[in-house]
């Protein structure tokens, strides 16, 4: 049973005492105190399926058996930091996570979120590099600290201040908002766009603008790097034109930058037909970061890199007192074996079909669901003003969202007009959940669309 504050006293605290910039996206908050592989429970008692746990870093399972053993072993063993020492299961870990890349991927930092991931990135592109600038796309969410706020594009999350002097955005190969629309590869096409045969054709015009972003943006085109995640998370899964990101990588190297990968929400197996989302794209980056998922809940992150990268970083030591403590290894090496033992990456990629099937039947029903798209387990649904673009108003959309946490599930929300919602459950849900899920987005679409709620 339940035994924290009230709802009313974590009201009375929150008031006081978190700040204010912190928002909870309930209109009733939900306080949570237990999980279960995909589900939740709140302070009354109500189970709840969780569609939205993948963004928050749970990838094999809330309290995943195997992985909590393992934790609890070792928090009976030793913590410690491990730089200035070893550790066996940090050098276990790292051989393990490096089993995932391709060859010359080969050099792990090990860290503790996906915003000093990102951040380390930025360093090493530069050291290696001798550049200074690098460039992210529009409405890119890559951490939130004062440097990574300006490499972040997504307006939700920047103070307004000016992008510092070094931080380009180029603009988004979006098909469904992109200038130029496009195709993506996805099972769900966007309605009147291009049907290309292999790379989108407009993919070319996308590249063509970072090409001139770079050359008229930064002092003689000296560029260090190019971040994009696989696919964007926080901007409501936005996926990419197809061949964008392997021209655009392709261009920026010819440039003498490197190509960085934030796999913090794509990685591990999460979009199904690959364990990275940059597999995909048919392009290997020279720097990949990784968050959230790699500790199913456990604070860590990484950076993985070539060699002669991390070799061009050693003009001065390299120390993190908690990155890779022996803890967060024990529980990264044993959510690597649950997604091998427990098959995830194909549930990934088998329910994730499935519901992105059964989410297009719904957009057949429902012409407030403007587009429906994102690979694996990383789905989106784009909620508009009926056979338009123009996004659904905010406060509907929370009403909807409301609606569907009433009836027993949480999904996310994200988008420049926060108009998407966001599914990227743990990646053990099946289709018996898929299908509880469906009937509930059913139910609560039907009760917004006849004034109910
Ligand atoms: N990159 C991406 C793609 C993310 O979605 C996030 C978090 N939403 C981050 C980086 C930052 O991770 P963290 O919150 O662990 O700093």
């Amino acid at each position: 049973p339940y035994t924290g504050p009230s709802l009313q006293r974590t009201d009375e605290i929150k008031a006081n005492h978190i700040p204010p910039a912190m928002y909870n996206i309930y209109r009733k908050p939900l306080v949570l105190h237990q999980g279960r592989m995909q589900w939740l429970f709140d302070h009354e008692g109500r189970r709840y399926l969780d569609l939205f746990g993948g963004i928050v870093t749970v990838s094999v399972g809330h309290c995943h058996p195997k992985v909590t053993a393992a934790l609890h072993d070792q928090i009976n063993t030793l913590w410690h930091t491990t730089n200035i020492y070893r550790h066996p299961k940090i050098y276990e870990y790292v051989e393990k996570l490096i089993s995932k890349f391709p060859e010359d991927l080969k050099t792990v930092y090990l860290v503790n979120s996906g915003t000093e991931a990102n951040d380390l990135a930025i360093l090493l592109a530069r050291a290696f590099t001798g550049h200074e600038d690098v460039v992210s796309l529009q409405s890119c969410y890559h951490g939130y600290s004062s440097t990574i706020m300006a490499l972040t594009a997504s307006q939700a999350y920047r103070m307004p201040l000016s992008v510092p002097a070094g931080f380009h955005h180029a603009i988004l190969p979006d098909p469904y908002r992109g200038i130029w629309g496009g195709c993506r590869d996805s099972l769900s096409q966007v309605a009147g766009s291009c049907s290309c045969v292999g790379d989108c054709v407009t993919s070319e015009k996308y590249v063509h603008q970072l090409s001139e972003l770079v050359d008229n943006s930064i002092p003689a085109g000296r560029v260090a790097a190019l971040f994009a995640e696989s696919v964007q998370g926080v901007n409501g899964t936005v996926q990419f034109t197809r061949g964008y990101l392997k021209q655009a990588a392709e261009l920026i190297r010819s440039k003498g930058g490197l190509f960085v990968a934030d796999e913090v929400q794509t990685g591990f197996g999460r979009t199904g037909d690959a364990f990275w989302g940059f597999e995909k794209h048919d392009v290997v980056p020279d720097i990949v970061t990784m968050a959230k998922g790699i500790g199913n809940g456990f604070p860590m992150a990484a950076v993985v890199t070539r060699k002669e990268i991390a070799e061009a970083h050693t003009r001065a030591a390299y120390f993190n007192t908690f990155g890779g403590n022996p803890m967060a290894a024990t529980v990264g090496k044993a959510v690597l074996e649950v997604i091998e033992e427990e098959n995830l990456q194909q549930n990934c990629k088998d329910t994730g079909k499935y519901f992105i099937e059964q989410l297009m039947q719904l957009q057949k029903q429902y012409p407030v669901i403007g587009d429906v798209r994102g690979k694996g387990l990383m789905l989106g649904i784009e909620l508009v003003e009926p056979c338009t673009k123009k996004p659904l108003d905010r406060s509907d959309v929370t009403d909807i969202m409301e609606s569907i946490k009433d009836l027993g599930v949480l999904i996310g929300r994200g988008g420049r007009w926060s108009n998407v919602l966001r599914i990227k459950p743990p990646m053990c849900i099946n289709k018996m959940d898929v299908n509880y899920a469906i009937s509930v987005l059913d139910q609560s679409l039907k009760d917004y669309l006849q004034n109910k709620i």
